[in-house]
């Protein structure tokens, strides 16, 4: 090794199977020719593994996608790495002595590279999973293209330094002042351990990176697909935010900015965790107001239940002139049952033939029956909780600037 702060590819490159690498990455083959190992290729639509890797002539090909890739322009297109990250994640895999100082596969120094490439590479065939994803959580192309979510395959579990999984998932970058502090990555294939981020989580920002204009109503929500979903179905009357998690705290920068706001809703989601964050908020001032996700858990399950979210918002903020004042023990018992009125429970919740199973509930509620089969709707009860002196005005809405979505 010529330079010890450096590995060197001539170092490694004899020491490397690029199946093993290629196995690393993808998972095990599905499939032989020969002595070729076969994958489905991670950027095209492929059908057949068409993939293949040969350890003879130790490259990766692909011909619909015209590839043909070293062991290093592997790891680098998968991991979206650079080439000296990529030949360290190789000497770690082949055994070779890796250098004093770092590192393995790093995250990209620069977020604002990593969100563009990966924005780009949702629009190619490697990116219809994740467009079918976020499409499935109600999100039209114009905001996916608004917000520059992405795709990347992305590093996700790791024994000791070596990898052990890397998984397809949707890029999430969050924007302050045109640069890329954060992004956070959410893996498409399951629900479990389904975040990462890159960036700090702290201080707290807002996302999208909106500016709240002055008599704005403005709805604080968990996550960040929540956030754009809400954002996109209420464009013109709230304009929709969120911390990144339920238990983020505002600091004083983001207080100011949402000083502006006339209204501000806490919308988040309908569990434990939602109703602790919101009482947080409530408790913060005495004009915000909870807002309860009327079916499931959040406002992804709402659009999954099919319920019209820009109506549902409308009737409950801007048709009633004087809202009953509920409590949260009101609330409670009433989300599951009948509307006790009618023009507030006015949109009728038949769930898709999708779904099958109860939405996530608290266990101390004892629901009505909610089965897919159910013949008679389910009405959606109220669920706006106005602290007991809550100031009627509140719920008129004005129309304010659609501010939703980053500005770039
Ligand atoms: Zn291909």
């Amino acid at each position: 090794m010529s330079n010890p702060d450096r590995i060197a590819w001539a170092d490694v490159e004899p020491r490397v199977d690029i199946a093993a690498v290629a196995t690393n990455l993808l998972g095990p083959a599905e499939g032989r020719r020969s002595a070729e190992l076969l994958w489905r290729c991670p950027w095209h639509d492929d059908r057949k593994p068409s993939f293949s890797v040969n350890p003879t002539k130790r490259r990766a090909f692909c011909n619909p996608c015209g590839l043909s890739l070293d062991a290093p322009a592997l790891v680098m297109r998968v991991l979206g790495i650079d080439f000296p990250s990529a030949v360290c994640f190789l000497a770690e895999l082949a055994g070779v002595t890796p250098p004093p100082r770092k590192p393995p596969p790093s995250p990209p120094r620069d977020h604002a590279d990593f969100a563009r490439d990966a924005y780009h590479r949702l629009w190619t065939p490697a990116g219809r999973d994740a467009r079918d994803y976020l499409h499935r959580r109600g999100l039209a192309d114009e905001t996916i293209r608004t917000a520059r979510l992405g795709f990347a395959v992305h590093p996700w579990k790791w024994e000791g330094k070596r990898l052990k999984l890397s998984v397809p998932a949707v890029t999430i970058p969050w924007f302050d002042r045109g640069a890329v502090p954060r992004i956070k990555i959410r893996r498409i294939d399951s629900d479990v351990d389904k975040c990462r981020s890159l960036g700090p989580s702290k201080p707290p920002l807002l996302f999208p990176d909106v500016r709240i204009v002055a008599g704005a109503t403005v709805a604080i929500v968990e996550g960040e697909l929540d956030a754009l979903l809400l954002g996109q179905a209420l464009e013109g009357i709230a304009t929709v935010a969120t911390l990144g998690a339920a238990q983020a705290e505002p600091n004083a920068a983001i207080l100011e900015r949402l000083i502006a706001a006339k209204a501000i809703l806490a919308a988040q989601d309908a569990d434990e965790a939602g109703d602790k964050a919101a009482a947080m908020w409530t408790a913060l001032r005495r004009s915000i107001v909870r807002v309860r996700p009327p079916v499931g858990k959040d406002w992804g399950d709402v659009h999954t239940w099919e319920v019209d979210i820009r109506r549902w918002w409308i009737d409950r903020l801007e048709g009633d002139a004087n809202p009953p004042l509920f409590a949260w023990a009101e609330l409670s018992s009433w989300r599951w049952g009948p509307s006790r009125d009618d023009r507030l429970g006015g949109i009728d919740f038949k769930p898709p033939k999708s779904i099958h199973a109860e939405p996530d509930r608290p266990d101390d509620q004892t629901p009505a029956p909610l089965a897919a089969s159910e013949p008679s709707p389910v009405h959606a009860p109220s669920a706006i909780v106005t602290p007991a002196s809550g100031p009627d005005h509140l719920f008129a809405i004005e129309t304010c600037k659609p501010t939703n979505y980053c500005g770039r």
